[in-house]
């Protein structure tokens, strides 16, 4: 039998191999029934609610765990559902109509759940999932069934259609060598859970994921979202050794993870971690993070009713400098808008929300919002190395409007004689092309660049990046976006200003010649690839990579230039 390769987007890094295992889950289908007494419909619902709500509670217990605070907080947003006003109503109106609490349920969780979804928002429809899993789990409980484990016994590649985030925390992470999902982008919450586990993913394999039969060998290749089916032994041979290389790298890179990047030719380069949340700084750390090259601030302002307040703000960002100590923190103001809305913000339904009213567009749109971070952040940088780094600049104007914003926020703690850091970085993210094509106009205006690829590549390939069919255009390798990456580059040096990048392609290891030789000063990525990405940058000189970059520029297409790096 020959190897076939089946295309999928590489949600989770790594290498596995074992028997394809498919996970079809249980769903529960419940008939309708009449005459049913409403007091005890409702009273059942009642114990179900509350029993729920005792599991999730478990289950996030289990997941901080094994996946971390953050990723648990997944099963808060679970919790919330089961007190939602809205949806209980609907539910209790159909009992009075003596209907019975089962069936009932599950039409006003079916009927909401599909309202989300109609609205064609990535966020929304992971929220859509989010509530059929909870709906799921009240049903079990009100037919009396008991939470059934997946029952796993050899390890294996896991292969579903989709999976709920309850599903994925309750496998036993020992027993699962891969997940190959059918649905899901690259920032569905399979995708961000199996990166917690450190388990490979791959994910919108669509219905190719039928091809994989009960029991067949598979590998699969979560870093370049390919699986190989049926392998020869050529492959097999070839992708066992970059398992076994991987693994060892791996363990000597993170031996070396807390000793400074200097290239072969002794260039210091700053290797810094992308942080979505203040429980992840410590693991920054203990990843060797030099700094925090991009704080999404976005955590402190989503998935709530009202907006944070200044002290609020102030003491979790003050909790991360004292944490990072002298080390530098690019804090990135919030970056809403987009795939992110903030429900207590007026924000118009747009057509093309990623072309809309998002990052630094919105925060100039809300002065009072945007003062109060800029007035927490200088606040709580005092004696320490504070970077303000503003998302989604476009234009000359939009600079000067951001400056003038942190002037009055300067002017606003003068008036209060407040203390507050003096010595503050002002820089913007390079992540519009139009910002890239001026950046030498933009340059003189700031004190450092951060490229931020994830954006720059769908804006460049025009490429929509949680659209998982487009997926494939969206490489940020391809020599468009590196050559305004070397662009960019030139321009902030001209200017004698330093230039990082914060996209994942930073946290790429393939890409780090290829960035070394553009004049990257700083790279900033997820904290678990930065020992990784280090000793990459150890092994190079300035010089091989100014050639190889040099190369990479010349080639053609996206595809050229992986098997370019891949040969290195
Ligand atoms: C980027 O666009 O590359 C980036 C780092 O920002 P985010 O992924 O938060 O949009
Ligand atoms: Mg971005």
């Amino acid at each position: 039998m020959s190897t076939r390769t089946l295309r999928g987007i590489g949600a989770s890094p790594g290498i596995s191999i074992g028997p394809a295992h498919h996970y079809m889950g249980h769903k529960l289908i419940i008939s309708r029934r009449e005459n049913a007494n409403p007091q005890v419909e409702k009273e059942r619902l009642e114990a179900a609610l509350l029993q729920g709500k005792q599991e999730i509670h478990e289950l996030a217990l289990q997941a901080q765990g094994s996946v971390g605070a953050r990723e648990a907080e997944i099963f808060e947003a679970h919790e919330m559902f089961l007190s939602d006003p809205d949806l209980l109503e609907h539910v209790h109106e159909m009992i009075e109509q003596q209907i019975n609490a089962d069936y009932s349920w599950q039409e006003a969780t079916k009927q909401y759940a599909a309202q989300m979804r109609a609205i064609e928002d990535p966020y929304l429809s992971a929220r859509a999932t989010d509530l059929e899993d909870v709906a799921q789990r009240i049903l079990r409980i009100l037919q009396g069934e008991q939470e059934q484990k997946p029952h796993i016994t050899e390890p294996v590649i896991l292969i579903a259609p989709d999976l709920t985030p309850s599903e994925t925390v309750t496998f036993d992470s020992q027993k699962i060598r891969a997940f190959c999902i059918a649905e899901g982008g690259p920032t569905s919450h399979v995708a961000i859970l199996a990166k917690a586990l450190g388990i490979p993913a791959v994910t919108g394999l669509g219905q190719a994921i039928d091809q994989l039969r009960e029991g067949a060998q598979v590998i699969v290749d979560g870093t370049a979202g390919e699986i190989f089916l049926d392998p020869d032994t050529a492959t097999l041979t070839d992708y066992e050794q970059r398992a076994q290389t991987l693994a060892r790298t791996n363990k000597d890179a993170f031996a070396s993870a807390q000793q400074p990047a200097r290239t072969a030719d002794d260039h210091l380069i700053e290797v810094g971690a992308n942080v979505g949340a203040p429980e992840q700084v410590e693991e920054a750390l203990r990843q060797g993070a030099d700094s925090i090259g991009l704080l999404r601030t976005e955590f402190l302002f989503l998935e709530r009713d009202s907006a944070p307040s200044e002290q609020e703000q102030y003491t979790i960002y003050r909790d991360i400098f004292q944490a990072m100590q002298q080390r530098p923190v690019v804090i990135r103001t919030f970056d809403i808008g987009g795939d992110k809305p903030a429900p207590y913000l007026e924000m118009a339904k747009e057509m093309n929300p990623f072309l809309g009213i998002r990052g630094a567009r919105l925060a100039l749109k809300h002065p009072p919002l945007f003062q109060s971070q800029l007035c927490a952040l200088l606040r709580a940088g005092e004696g320490h190395r504070l970077r303000i780094m503003f998302p989604m600049v476009s234009t000359r104007e939009e600079i000067k409007a951001l400056q003038e914003q942190v002037k009055q926020a300067q002017a606003t703690l003068e008036a209060r004689k407040a203390s507050y850091a003096r010595e503050v970085e002002i820089g913007i993210m390079i992540e519009v092309p139009s910002a890239a094509l001026m950046s030498d106009v933009l340059a003189p205006l700031v004190d450092f660049f951060s490229i931020g690829t994830n954006d720059l590549t769908q804006y460049v390939l025009a490429s929509d990046r949680t659209n998982a069919t487009v997926a494939y255009l969206a490489d940020a390798l391809h020599p468009a976006v590196l050559r305004l990456i070397r662009m960019v580059s030139d321009a902030a040096h001209a200017h004698g200003k330093w230039v990082g990048l914060c996209g994942e392609l930073a946290g790429n290891p393939l890409a780090t010649p290829v960035l070394l030789g553009l004049g990257l000063d700083e790279f900033s990525m997820t904290p678990g690839t930065i020992p990784l990405v280090k000793q990459r940058l150890r092994h190079y000189s300035t010089t091989q990579a100014r050639d190889i970059a040099l190369h990479a520029l010349d080639l053609h297409d996206a595809n050229e230039v992986h098997a370019y790096l891949a040969s290195l």
